[in-house]
């Protein structure tokens, strides 16, 4: 039978994610990113919209996450020095303030505004890449193809040679190792809080951190400081309505509305307006939270609704202790945790993601697999590591260390996968993430090295001690 002619040729250019290019328009934003990001420019003659020249060191990494589409980069204008920083990427100058980047913190770093053509930027050095191409614009997009050209590329850092020849046994030690290392510095960090106000306040401000995610870490911290000064008991929704109306997020107006679910929301309003006024000066303003980008899991207001769980219960530091001294099979270690800080019941929050959302047709437990491995991993074992510490017992110490390397890996995310390109090109070792240590082991080694190196791995003697271990 025969292939008829250009079947793969026709196939390819109308498979799914295939660029449509409009040749009087300007290029699809995501096909100007990827010539960024590949450098499909003519790179000895880009210049800025002042005159000065560029040379791009580095195109930086991109970012997949809410912020500039490019951290990390390395540019030199003119003879100046080589400036680290991010990069945005607009079709149109007016884009950098159309998209409100000028008033937005996260765009603070970016270095240089690159766009397809225009004038330059207010107060941004901006780089138009229109006459700049390597190659004409359609063969650009022939080349672009689909989403696949904006994986990461080229981003392998020179630790990847070394840790390659690693034999496997080492490697999984070498990580065990740089985790270990992150554990005890967790530790140390909820010691330092403990000495200030005791155990217990130190954990409490550990997860509600935890709780945060990384968007909402500091208003969540404020709140477990808040939390960890009221010593009266009170009940599951009365601390909901207290953490609710301290954070801000409870609307102005008693809701409306008739059943199930409008009754709680008014006895949430209710119970927090008696006490507004005492708590008047705590609120934190709307501005401390970051609500965009959130994922509906991690609302703070849900998140919330469980820690009132916890604390209501009054015992949740005993319980965790009573866990960490029992026999757990490893089997057993998530599972168990997870029975012990996932609430019975929610007639609300569990099923609902916020607020004002409707009603969930499946119930969604308060608390999911991923967080509750950042909890284990982040404050649970750290905070009983850390307390062993202090009462010096060895054998609790080793429970925990033991209990942390063979805690099942967490969710992946963008600090994980761009760290898996760099150390490992982006093919791992079959089998090295199973773990949550390994996991936190990279984490452990970005935050040492990566972060004190640049893009092109300058001065970073991480390479150096993967040698050594050999
Ligand atoms: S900075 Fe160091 S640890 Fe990071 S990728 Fe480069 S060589 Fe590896």
């Amino acid at each position: 039978m025969s292939v008829p002619a250009n079947l793969y040729a026709t196939w390819r250019a109308t498979r799914p994610g295939a660029t449509q290019l409009h040749e009087d328009g300007p290029p699809p934003e995501r096909l100007l990113q990827a010539v960024w990001q590949h450098q499909r420019v003519l790179r000895d003659a880009l210049q800025l919209a002042d005159g000065r020249a560029v040379r791009v060191l580095h195109p930086g990494f991109h970012n997949r996450e809410p912020g500039p589409d490019f951290r990390d980069a390395l540019v030199q204008f003119g003879n100046e020095t080589p400036l680290r920083g991010d990069i945005e990427i607009d079709l149109v100058t007016s884009g950098w303030r159309a998209h409100k980047h000028d008033v937005n913190p996260g765009f603070r770093a970016v270095v240089l505004h690159v766009i397809w053509d225009g004038a330059g930027t207010d107060g941004l050095p901006t780089l138009s890449l229109k006459s700049r191409l390597d190659a004409p614009l359609g063969e650009l997009a022939d080349w672009f193809g689909g989403d696949d050209a904006l994986r990461p590329g080229g981003l392998t850092g020179l630790c990847c040679g070394p840790l390659s020849e690693l034999p496997r046994e080492q490697l999984d030690a070498l990580l065990q190792q740089a985790a270990l290392v992150r554990l005890q510095l967790k530790a140390g960090q909820l010691a330092a809080r403990a000495r200030q106000g005791g155990w217990e306040r130190a954990l409490w401000e550990g997860l509600f951190t935890a709780l945060g995610y990384k968007h909402n870490v500091w208003p969540m911290r404020r709140l477990a400081e808040l939390a960890g000064a009221c010593t009266e008991p009170l009940s599951v929704e009365l601390w909901q309505a207290r953490l609710s109306g301290w954070s801000g997020l409870l609307p102005a107006e008693l809701p409306r509305g008739r059943g199930a679910d409008a009754d709680y929301l008014r006895r949430l309003w209710d119970a927090w307006w008696r006490e507004r006024e005492r708590f008047g000066d705590v609120i934190l303003p709307r501005t401390a939270w970051r609500m965009s980008g959130l994922r509906p899991a991690n609302q703070p207001l849900r998140r919330l609704a469980l820690a009132a769980h916890w604390l209501a219960s009054r015992d949740l530091p005993t319980r965790l202790e009573r866990w960490f001294t029992r026999e757990v099979p490893e089997s057993a270690l998530a599972g168990s945790l997870l029975e012990l800080l996932q609430p019975a019941t929610d007639e609300f929050w569990g099923w609902h993601w916020t607020l004002k959302s409707p009603r969930l047709k499946k119930a969604q437990p308060p608390l999911g697999e991923a967080r509750l491995t950042d909890l284990a991993v982040n404050v649970v074992l750290p905070w009983l590591w850390a307390r062993a510490a202090a009462g010096r017992n060895e054998a609790l110490l080793k429970t925990a260390e033991a209990r942390y390397l063979a805690w099942p890996a967490g969710e992946d995310n963008a600090t994980l996968r761009l760290a898996r390109e760099r150390l490992f090109a982006g093919r791992p070792p079959r089998g090295l993430f199973l773990h949550a240590a390994a996991q936190q082991g990279v984490l452990q080694i970005v935050r040492d090295f990566c972060e004190h190196s640049n893009a092109l791995c300058e001065h970073c003697r991480f390479p150096e001690l993967v040698r050594r271990v050999k």
